[in-house]
């Protein structure tokens, strides 16, 4: 079967869930036996949101092959069970670096430089790659922003000379908003009118129209909507809020997406999405009524895409463990030695967030102090695993001024320190430890068990590292190492054996976690967390009876 090409763009506001729609149909399509990988096409200027901080577009998520990429690419993993790479992400940055490159080889022939063709020919040249490598049936093309921005322009051109060189191998679909205006009682289509206008001004009719609605929208509006749209009646589809993303593809399909996709690009529907396993997960989400309550400790906790790897994961391992999961999120800058009881009491378990810099990590620290005092399982990741070895270092083995030299260059104590390659580094971008490495874990450890594996291979994104001169001290003291880089010896897990839980990671699990695939850590740390609710709830009860 020849590779087929479908369009996703947005219009009318942002943050309509592109990323989920395309996650939604490429999950359904993979569900029908066909190969299917989703990529991004974003249009700032940034060659990858790996210098970018939270506030701008949240967690910066990381492939295996070390690229620093937009969030929407953990949807598509957890959503598809397929791993991406640096060709799924594409951003205005690299495009432009890249004909510029090609300009100063002078490949261009003494051209003069354009949008068009130049910058379209590397944008239609990026979007074909994937498709290149015969290893798909179908690629999903997310365009970041709105319809009608300046900046997305050079995309849609691209998209709209693809349309017409792939025909029935490449189809649009618009993703639009249809609000619903409380005084009036109405739902309102005008904006989608519009904003379908605005495709059709740059030369792109969309095939389908995905609308984003808080209200059912009526059969006859939507038909209505069709015939303003220039769409098919049938291929003018709802997007109707629900409580789980996890829903959208059932809800997709019950609408028949999957087929419409599958029929404009000359296909034939048969048989049904073998959505079996989606289900499945789906059935323990709705039956999980007991709750389990976890801490996360971060300083963007006020931010919902900062740790949106973590939330998802936690939400996987919770419901695979018939659990709901309520998470208390946690400013790390308000924890104080005094008030951290009231924020950690009651909860069953606690996850330190990665982060970079200073900020917030005395409060980081405090918790994982009365964590530890406590025994409360506890999970670190990245700079939390940073911050499990730096309280260690100085509450059990007294090095008071114990550090990483992130946070103070000077101290004698540097349990935590650059590598020495990072040593000579001075650009910020793309230069961390990024991307998969392998592990190799000590037999009868808590995560070998948990992965039931004693080789693994799991993503990182730091620049410093566990220094191995302490190891022996840490060790003796009850802190063991029990997992590290078989090549280079560096220290990638941290235990306390003697404690219900208490795992620090260098690397990133919450990268890996899927629907399909939850990841083996996460749930272990929940079990550990419901089994710690449970002896509680038994001590209670044996209290009441006193
Ligand atoms: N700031 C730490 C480092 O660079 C940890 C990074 C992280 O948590 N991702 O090593």
């Amino acid at each position: 079967m020849e590779t087929k090409y479908i369009f996703v763009t947005g219009g009318v506001v942002s943050s309509l869930g592109k990323g989920i729609i395309s996650a939604s149909l490429a999950c359904l399509l993979k569900a029908r036996g066909y190969r299917v990988t989703i990529q991004k096409f974003d249009p700032y200027i940034n060659i990858d949101p790996g210098t970018l901080n939270p506030y701008e577009h949240g967690e910066c998520y990381v492939t295996v092959d070390g690229h620093e990429a937009d969030l929407d690419l953990g949807h598509y993993e957890r959503f598809t069970n397929v791993q991406t790479t640096r060709a799924n992400n594409v951003t205005t940055g690299r495009i432009y670096q890249s004909v510029i490159d090609k300009e100063r080889r002078g490949d261009y022939l003494g051209k003069t430089v354009q949008i068009i063709p130049h910058v379209t020919d590397e944008i239609k040249r990026n979007v074909k790659l994937l498709g290149k490598t015969g290893n798909f049936d179908y690629i999903i093309t997310e365009i970041g922003g709105t319809v009608g921005d300046i900046e997305s322009l050079p995309y849609l051109e691209s998209v709209r000379q693809l349309r017409w060189e792939l025909g029935q191998n490449s189809l649009c679909i618009h993703l639009t908003y249809v609000p619903y205006l409380k005084a009036a009682k109405e739902l309102k289509t005008k904006p989608t009118q519009h904003s379908v206008k605005q495709l059709q001004e740059v030369g792109i009719q969309p095939d389908i129209l995905v609308l984003r609605t808080e209200q059912d929208i009526p059969v006859n509006m939507r038909k209505k909507i069709a015939q303003f749209c220039n769409v098919a009646p049938d291929a003018v589809v709802q997007s109707l809020d629900c409580p789980s993303i996890y829903e959208v593809p059932i809800m997709m399909h019950a609408q028949h997406l999957d087929e419409i996709v599958l029929r404009k690009t000359g296909v034939v529907p048969q048989g049904e999405p073998h959505m079996a396993p989606w289900l499945h997960f789906l059935d323990k989400m709705h039956g999980a009524t007991e709750q389990v309550n976890i801490a996360l400790v971060g300083k963007y906790v006020e931010l919902q895409d900062a740790y949106k790897s973590i939330n998802e994961s936690l939400f996987h391992a919770a419901t695979y463990n018939d659990r709901r999961l309520n998470l208390k999120s946690i400013h790390s800058e308000k924890i104080t030695p005094e008030n951290v009881g009231e924020y950690l009491d009651g909860m069953d378990g606690v996850i330190v967030a990665p982060g970079f810099g200073q900020r917030g990590v005395e409060g980081k620290l405090t918790a994982l102090k009365w964590c530890r005092e406590n025994d409360v399982p506890t999970f670190g990741i990245c700079l939390g695993m940073q911050c499990m070895v730096i309280e260690f270092a100085r509450d059990v083995l007294g090095l008071a001024d114990a550090n990483s030299t992130e946070m103070d260059p000077s101290t004698t104590n540097n349990v935590i320190d650059l590598m020495e390659e990072q040593k000579s580094v001075s650009n910020m971008g793309g230069t961390m430890r990024l991307g998969a490495y392998d592990c190799r874990l000590t037999p009868d450890s808590t995560a070998a068990k948990a992965y039931g594996a004693l080789e693994i291979k799991e993503r990182h994104r730091h620049r410093f590292e566990f220094n191995n001169d302490y190891r022996d001290r840490f060790e003796q003291a009850g802190m063991k190492c029990v997992g590290e880089n078989p090549a280079t010896h560096l220290v990638e897990v941290v235990e306390i054996p003697e404690k219900r839980w208490w795992v620090g990671t260098q690397y990133h699990p919450e990268y890996s976690s899927t629907v399909l695939n939850p990841h083996p850590l996460f749930i272990d740390f929940i079990k550990a967390a419901v089994a710690y609710r449970g002896e509680r709830l038994m001590e209670d009860f044996a209290e009441s009876k006193k």
